[in-house]
């Protein structure tokens, strides 16, 4: 069984705690492996170790520390296939999904800050008849990173990549039902050499552990994404010590079809962004509005291709649908498809557990659902399933699809499927989220801002917004008088 250790001080450590917390490959339904459990001293010897570390790292040139992230990078791309079966393995995601989307973004998200932070400007000056100001942008200190299972290494980097560039020493904690690849990434640490201290990747609870780090006086700024609960723990947590916040959280993303879409690309993109991962991506649609004169046709042709998804072992390449990452997830969705069922909706395709053959017997699948005829305030169209369950609403004017669109507490992301791009355009100004696609999903540059509003987000994590995220400005003013 593997035990999965802190990286502290550019070593791998056990730490006080004998508690040890069961992992899971959800494939096999099996434990794999176990995960220490950090107490509040190993949280506090990492912070210790990441102090110390913050002097030399942060007055290190920004072109040798982006040397360290590209080595990061390099090291990550050369052991891709190692990272993508593990992450596979510890989440139930296809493979293939992993070879193509996780991995390839966790090693861009390192190349990428690398590149964006040598164009930052971190001093300007400003000048007037009374003042010569020099304002510049400065590291905070010892940071916290806290990312989500579901896309492990993918979302951990994005995080630390701009934390360490901008001269951060990091404190970073995946979650525990995932956290194997993020411990791999200890070894690719020490094999390039990064300096002891700068990244301390922690174990444990959230509730635990988790709490210990937001709490810690030391820690400067907390960027997190995971559930919207959970932000709002973490932000009650962090006031007490003025602690600067990016929350990137739950949503219940509309997809809005119009009947001039075009329609095939439509249904496969819809197909892709409700089931992709097994619908555990917080950017897939889960509420899809579709204008009443195609409404009967979509849903015929979209269940067919719903139904035709190949479920089956991650590890297979041809594996286009995996198992739900955990057994309480798993539980969890179970529980809205029945209520669902309770409520008088019309399951079109799915709602009940998968059972494979061989090594998968005892795994956690659920078919992909779709389902009809629940009013959008009942509360499978208003809570976060996030999982493999879309529901399908008519609309019949625009102004309708919109208010449909906006009624939630959420505003993460939506679609827009039509061939007119100024119609689409139009509507996407009078939506409430953050990232709208129109004719397209998951089309991420890294540049752009990327966050929720409502309760999905506080703050935007990409380019501009990240490094200024990690970083803070100092005004220095000379009299001129
Ligand atoms: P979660 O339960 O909120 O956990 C997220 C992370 O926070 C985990 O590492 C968790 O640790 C930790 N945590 C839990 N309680 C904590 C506390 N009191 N203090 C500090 N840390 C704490 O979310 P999840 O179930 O892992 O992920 C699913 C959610 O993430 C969904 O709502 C999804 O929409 C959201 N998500 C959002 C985005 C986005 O970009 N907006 C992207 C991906 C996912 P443990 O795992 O140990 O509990």
């Amino acid at each position: 069984m593997k035990l999965i250790q802190n990286y502290v001080n550019g070593e791998y450590v056990s730490g006080t705690s004998a508690h040890r917390i069961d992992l899971f490959d959800p494939a096999i339904g099996r434990p794999y492996g176990q995960l220490i459990d950090s107490s509040i001293k190993d949280v506090n010897d990492a912070i210790n170790s990441s102090k110390i570390a913050f002097p030399l790292w942060s007055s290190m040139k920004l072109n040798n520390r982006a040397k360290y992230l590209n080595a990061i990078a390099d090291e990550i791309e050369s052991r891709a296939n190692e990272f993508s079966e593990i992450e596979s393995m510890d989440t139930g995601k296809p493979i293939s999904l992993a070879n193509s989307l996780d991995i390839p973004r966790a090693i861009s998200n390192f190349r990428f800050f690398a590149e964006y932070a040598k164009k930052f400007e971190y001093i300007s000056n400003l000048n007037d008849e009374i003042s010569k100001n020099e304002i510049s942008r400065n590291p905070l200190g010892v940071v916290c990173c806290i990312s989500p299972w579901n896309l492990p290494l993918y979302l951990f980097t994005w995080k630390i990549a701009p934390a360490l560039i901008t001269g951060n020493t990091v404190i970073a904690k995946p979650s525990e039902i995932t956290p194997y690849t993020a411990y791999l990434l200890g070894e690719v640490c020490t094999k390039v050499g990064l300096p002891p201290g700068v990244l301390n990747i922690i174990q444990g609870r959230g509730s635990t552990t988790g709490d210990f780090i937001v709490k810690n006086e030391f820690i400067k700024a907390i960027s997190f994404t995971g559930g919207s609960e959970t932000g709002k723990t973490i932000y009650k947590n962090a006031s007490n010590t003025f602690k600067k916040l990016s929350l990137e959280m739950g949503g219940k993303n509309p997809a809005i079809i119009f009947q001039d879409c075009d329609y095939n690309d439509t249904l496969d993109s819809i197909t892709r962004s409700s089931f992709l991962n097994q619908g555990q991506i917080c950017l897939c649609s889960s509420r899809l509005l579709i204008e009443e004169s195609i409404y009967d046709r979509f849903k015929k042709d979209f269940c067919d291709r719903v139904s035709n998804l190949k479920i089956g072992d991650p590890m297979e390449l041809d594996t286009q649908f995996g198992a739900i990452s955990s057994e309480e997830h798993f539980t969890k969705i179970n529980n809205y498809i029945k209520l669902a069922k309770d409520e008088g909706a019309n399951i079109l395709t799915g709602g009940i557990v998968e059972r494979l053959n061989g090594r998968c017997a005892d795994g956690w699948f659920i078919r992909p659902t779709v389902l009809e005829g629940l009013s959008n305030s009942s509360r499978l169209n208003q809570e976060e399933i996030f999982g493999p369950v879309v529901t399908l609403q008519s609309f019949n004017s625009e102004s309708n699809a919109i208010k449909m669109a906006n009624d939630t507490v959420y505003g993460l992301s939506a679609t827009i499927w039509t061939k007119d791009n100024k119609k689409g355009k139009k509507i996407s100004r009078k939506i409430d989220a953050g990232v709208i696609w129109v004719n397209c999903w998951l089309v991420r540059n890294l540049n752009t801002p990327f966050g929720g509003m409502k309760q999905s987000g506080l703050g935007r994590e990409g380019g501009n917004d990240a490094i200024q995220f990690f970083t803070e400005q100092k005004n220095i003013c000379l009299s001129t008088r």
